[in-house]
């Protein structure tokens, strides 16, 4: 794709997530707020159906995970000891001409002169350190004492809860803590679209271990989070990893891996799986003197346990689902003659609604009936969209756009006027396809269930390392 399409799939797809309610920008009638958006009715049910599955395949079908859920407002000491106090910044630069404030790496450069990409300007400050941390006030005086943080990651409510849980759960090496949560960064310059916002979600996962299995552990989780956006339905071919070097990894990480997505704006981070060692754990024994250890039973040694952790982003993984679901074809209209059909090609586990059911004309009482007893039985097992307003092609074609991956028509034929072995028999369309096949009423919920759990099988969990 050339620079220019890449600038029109984007603008497509913008605009569809606002117009069928996926996403919007947060206080639109007033502006919009720079960096934070608010999801609509199908972004939020698409969001939920992924952390969902995150929560289901990273805990709830693992013996050696938990949960936990931190509070947001954080002690400065806790950010403190995990470096994000002093470290956690980005250089920042601003252009005299047109007073844009920028991050220094995206400066462009025109004969080895860096340049401000806003202007073309080259009277540029020199870079300074930007904290991203937003701080806030907490009880009535203002006084330093009373200094938090809105958290800029997950992962450190988890570490300083390392006892606790520890102690509850009576987990045994290796074993991690998993957390879904909003995080917040004070973005220099938020962009495209939801992937660098301020305010955003994490789905995290520290997975402790003992030294010696770090590094088989850091490849393990590798393939475990491929294989899970894989399951989700994100392409493989847009997926990379990314191999971090050395100097560019956090001093403390033995290695790190970047999962990276082709978005249209270029290839991107997804989730970072880092081996962090026993950096945060050490970190927070020594700022806060409490015994965050592990004593082996079998081999009596105490120790403070090693970290694999992948941390994901909710919001970029909605936004890589919508832009890899995002498709163009052809397809007949009312009248037969082809035309350009946008459909969302959603897995049907991340479609937001699974099923549409249409009564095939609104006026006839028995249809209306008929329509309304298939949605009452579906709707135990799936979100399913009742539509009966307009033409049925047209119908379908609302659908396509928001990705919903079935639709049941309730015709004649179902009500047994065109013989009784079609009786509460229904038309079921296949979104991707387009193909109509008859299904009786009672198999609906099963037939729809089993599509929805596809790609399951093929992708059974991979052992742990031997040495774990
Ligand atoms: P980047 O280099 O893109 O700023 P990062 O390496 O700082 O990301 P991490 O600190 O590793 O990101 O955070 C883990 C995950 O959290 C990222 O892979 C990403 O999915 C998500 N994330 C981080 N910052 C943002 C943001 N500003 N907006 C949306 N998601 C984010």
């Amino acid at each position: 794709m050339s620079g220019n399409e890449n600038t029109q799939g984007m603008e497509k797809i913008v605009s569809l997530c606002k117009r069928r309610g996926f996403i919007f920008q947060a206080s639109e009638i007033y502006g919009g707020l720079n960096g934070v958006w608010d999801y609509g009715p199908l972004g939020t049910d698409l969001k939920n159906n992924l952390k969902q599955y995150w929560w289901q395949v990273m805990v709830r079908e693992r013996d050696d995970v938990v949960g936990l859920e931190g509070s947001i407002l954080t002690h400065p000491a806790v950010l403190k000891a995990s470096g994000h106090v002093d470290t956690f910044t980005d250089p920042m630069i601003d252009c005299r001409t047109c007073k844009a404030r920028l991050r220094a790496d995206q400066l462009t450069e025109k004969d080895a002169v860096k340049t401000c990409p806003n202007c073309g300007g080259k009277d540029l400050t020199e870079a300074r350190p930007f904290n991203l941390m937003f701080q806030t006030q907490m009880g009535a005086s203002a006084d330093p004492a009373s200094i938090a943080y809105l958290r800029p990651e997950t992962a450190q409510s988890i570490f300083v809860k390392f006892r606790n849980v520890l102690d509850v759960s009576r987990k045994k090496l290796p074993f991690g803590i998993a957390q879904i949560g909003k995080a917040f960064r004070n973005e220099i310059n938020p962009r495209n679209f939801t992937f660098r916002s301020r305010e955003f979600e994490q789905m995290e996962l520290e997975y402790f271990c003992r030294p010696e299995q770090g590094m088989d552990l850091l490849a393990y989780w590798l393939k475990e989070r491929i294989k899970f956006y894989e399951e989700i339905g994100i392409s493989r071919k847009r997926l990379h990893v990314l191999d971090v070097p050395e100097e560019e990894r956090a001093f403390y990480s033995k290695g790190t891996f970047d999962i990276e997505y082709e978005f249209p704006f270029g290839r991107q981070e997804l989730e970072g799986v880092a081996y962090r060692t026993d950096y945060d754990l050490q970190q927070h024994i020594k700022a806060s003197g409490k015994p965050l250890d592990y004593f082996d039973e079998e081999t009596k040694e105490r120790f403070v346990p090693h970290v694999v952790e992948p941390s994901a982003g909710v919001d970029r993984t909605v936004l890589a689902l919508i832009c890899d679901a995002y498709d163009q074809d052809t397809a007949p209209d009312e009248k037969g003659k082809m035309e350009t059909r946008v459909v969302m090609r959603f897995h049907p586990r991340m479609a937001p609604i699974k099923c549409a059911i249409f009564p095939l004309l609104r006026n006839k009482e028995a249809l209306v009936a008929k329509a309304r007893e298939v949605q009452a039985l579906l709707r135990p097992h799936m979100n399913v969209f009742y539509d009966e307003s307009g033409a049925i092609g047209r119908r379908y074609r609302r659908q396509d756009e928001i990705g919903t991956p079935f639709g049941v028509t309730i015709d004649f034929e179902t009500l047994g006027e065109k013989g009784e072995e079609m009786r509460d028999t229904v038309t079921l369309r296949d979104r991707d396809s387009m193909k109509q096949e008859r299904v009786a009423i009672k198999d609906l919920p099963e037939f729809i269930s089993s599509r929805i759990r596809q790609n399951r099988a093929m992708t059974a969990r991979t052992r742990l390392p031997s040495n774990s």
